[in-house]
């Protein structure tokens, strides 16, 4: 007999191997010889491959006893695969892992699961309302959103959800968008369920991944809280997949394996055939336009959890009295001062790391630039360097001037840093830090900064966007927002989307536990359109107008895009191959090709960039076509492909 068997590695097809006389099915590891190692590999479906007489086949050497794949999971790879044009073995590597994962012998490795007191949890009515909604389908693929504002209690929603789930002894899948996210979480997971929640994702020790990979293929583990990666876990009894804050573009993953973690769950959900839910503040435009299609089930909580009104807002108009590099107006310093009086906390928000984005020798007119990318060198003050937030090339800022002596240079633009120095300055007697991953890169230095936030030793907070995501500060009443900027610069078309999320998140952070909270916008466009709405809480009114642009730009969702990136060390060669692409694209019917042009940022970590765009309006997946004749293309080894199906990213 025959057999098929996929290898996690970079194959888009099975390889033919006699059985061996072992009984096998679809799914079953096996371990096989491969070259000239043995490897582990899965039985795939037998697809009648016409053989090569010539060739010798090979036997199967054992069956690893004890796990196989689901057909339901198989299909799913396959259908991962296809849709984001990614060979259906190394997808099939994302969900074997490591391979000690099957062949390490187990020694008593078991799943730690603490048993802690829980702790009862009342919901309010508008709560038990919406955990009803989501009751109503079980059994079968459903998508719904559960949207909220930030501080409605939702996670209370889903966590009662969850539990009734896995007492019927199902499995249940929460991604959440950022790792860093999850160790707030667990303290609350703790209290509600009464164990130590399975976390996953990419940084957790081999150790760790081993044990939960197999509680989950033995269906021991019931729950796992995870980043993008938990989706091609290898569950076999789940019961439903939560998405929490859908919205967040992290979900999409840029590099390596390219998807988009929060569309291939509605995906998994629709194999496993159960229900998903999608839980947000304010839904991206992709899911807001489902809701309005009626594809989605939509619930909505209006209420903050203990009744505490949202923020107030302010705007700041910049233009007034805009003394030279600075970047906090008097206005804005009595505002704060009324909340330090009250022992409140304050957060400064800029979205910006290190001291200054720009540096330039008043002398000599020289910028420091990235010798990898086309990107400026910002300054970072702690480091003494100029730094490249593309590829980290670090740079001692000292350079020989074209004038004399040395490049004497003005830090042109607010960074973090810079933002705290003048904070220090304006308010002396007050404790001030700042929270950016450059100074929480190790998990200590976060919890020690969030126990003083908690206990109220930090007066005024200096944040990046990092601060933005799911923090309960209780006593943190005041946000001013140092540079609200909706000119829409940026090669993003989710730049007005992305802001209205961040500064809705943002918002959210403000009196979570007060009925006087404040949200200062500083701007140097008061009147902008998109501001002013924002800070009415017209979310809705936002989306809609959104959804409009979209359409009449052609844009998804209205369309469907995959983006093409022909990188090369050399400039002639990435624009001569994309050009020799789309030749070749424009034989499929029905998709339209854009480009190539220059990438936004030509060139990133010494690699010229150029970009094709294939826009397309069928829901066919045309990825087959494409995958199929790219595969057949002989592409020059000097040149690079990197497919990006629904891109996100258009730098
Ligand atoms: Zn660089
Ligand atoms: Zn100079």
């Amino acid at each position: 007999m025959k057999a098929e068997v996929l290898l996690p590695k970079v194959f888009n097809f099975p390889f033919t191997y006699n059985s061996n006389n072992i009984s096998l099915k679809t799914g079953d590891f096996v371990e096989i010889p491969f070259g000239k190692s043995q490897e582990i590999g899965v039985i795939w479906k037998n697809k009648n491959i016409e053989l090569n007489k010539n060739i010798k086949i090979k036997n199967i050497s054992k069956k690893i006893e004890g796990y196989s794949l689901d057909q339901k999971l198989i299909n799913f790879v396959e259908w991962f695969s296809a849709y984001n044009m990614v060979p259906v073995g190394l997808v099939l590597k994302m969900v074997i892992g490591n391979k000690d994962n099957l062949i390490k012998k187990k020694f008593n490795e078991g799943f730690r699961k603490i048993k802690k007191k829980e702790r009862k949890y009342k919901l309010n009515n508008e709560q038990k309302g919406a955990l009803a909604f989501l009751e109503l389908v079980n059994n079968k693929f459903d998508v719904s959103v559960l949207q909220g504002t930030t501080g409605s209690g939702k996670t209370l929603v889903y966590f009662d959800r969850i539990k009734k789930i896995i007492n019927k002894n199902k499995q249940a899948l929460v991604l959440l968008p950022e790792i860093f996210l999850t160790n707030e979480f667990k303290s609350r997971f703790e209290e509600f369920f009464g164990f130590e929640p399975a976390i996953w994702h990419s940084k957790i020790t081999p150790k760790n991944k081993r044990i939960i990979w197999k509680g989950i293929i033995e269906n021991k583990i019931k729950l796992i809280v995870g980043a993008r990666s938990a989706l091609l876990l290898p569950f076999k009894n789940l019961g439903v997949i939560i998405v929490d804050e859908e919205h967040d573009t992290s979900y999409k993953q840029d590099e390596g394996v390219i998807y988009n973690a929060r569309d291939m769950a509605i995906s998994r959900a629709s194999f496993e055939k159960i229900p998903i839910h999608l839980v947000t503040s304010i839904p991206s435009i992709e899911t807001y336009n489902n809701i309005q299609k009626k594809k989605y089930r939509h619930i909505k909580i209006s209420k903050r959890y203990n009744n505490y009104p949202l923020p107030r807002t302010q705007i700041v108009n910049l233009n007034v009295n805009k003394i030279k590099d600075k970047f906090i107006s008097d206005e804005t310093i009595s505002y704060v001062n009324n909340f330090l009086k009250k022992k409140e906390q304050v957060l400064f928000f800029i979205n910006r790391r290190g001291y200054a984005p720009y540096l330039v020798c008043k002398k000599c007119g020289f910028k420091q630039t990235c010798s990898n990318c086309s990107m400026y060198l910002t300054f970072h003050k702690t480091k003494n360097k100029a730094i490249c937030h593309h590829c980290s090339l670090e740079r001692k800022i000292k350079s020989k001037c074209k004038k004399e002596g040395e490049c004497d240079y003005i830090m042109y633009g607010p960074g973090v840093e810079k933002i705290f120095d003048e904070v220090k300055k304006i308010f002396p007697k007050n404790k001030v830090e700042i929270f950016s991953s450059d100074y929480t890169n190790k998990k200590n230095q976060t919890i020690s900064l969030f126990k003083k936030i908690k206990n109220n030793s930090i007066d005024i907070l200096i944040g990046t966007q990092m601060i933005s995501k799911g923090f309960n500060f209780p006593k943190l009443n005041c946000v001013v927002v140092v540079d609200a900027d909706f000119s829409g610069r940026g090669y993003d078309l989710r730049t007005t989307e992305k802001n209205i999320q961040l500064y809705h998140q943002l918002s959210g952070r403000a009196g979570r536990f007060s009925s006087d909270s404040l949200v200062i916008y500083q701007t140097l466009t008061p009147k902008d359109l998109t501001l002013n709405e924002l800070i009415k809480n017209k979310t809705e009114e936002l989306l809609k107008n959104e959804l409009i642009l979209r359409k009449k730009n052609y844009l998804p969702p209205f369309v469907r895009l995959i983006a093409i990136i022909i990188s090369s060390n050399q400039y002639d060669l990435s624009i001569k191959g994309a050009k020799e692409i789309k030749i070749q694209l424009k034989k499929i019917d029905n998709i339209e090709v854009l480009g190539p042009v220059d990438s936004p940022l030509l060139k990133i970590k010494k690699k010229f960039r150029s970009r094709l765009l294939i826009r397309f309006n069928s829901d066919a997946l045309v990825q087959k076509k494409i995958t199929k004749l790219l595969n057949c293309l002989k592409i020059s080894s000097k040149i690079k492909l990197t497919v990006d199906v629904d891109p996100v990213n258009f730098s």
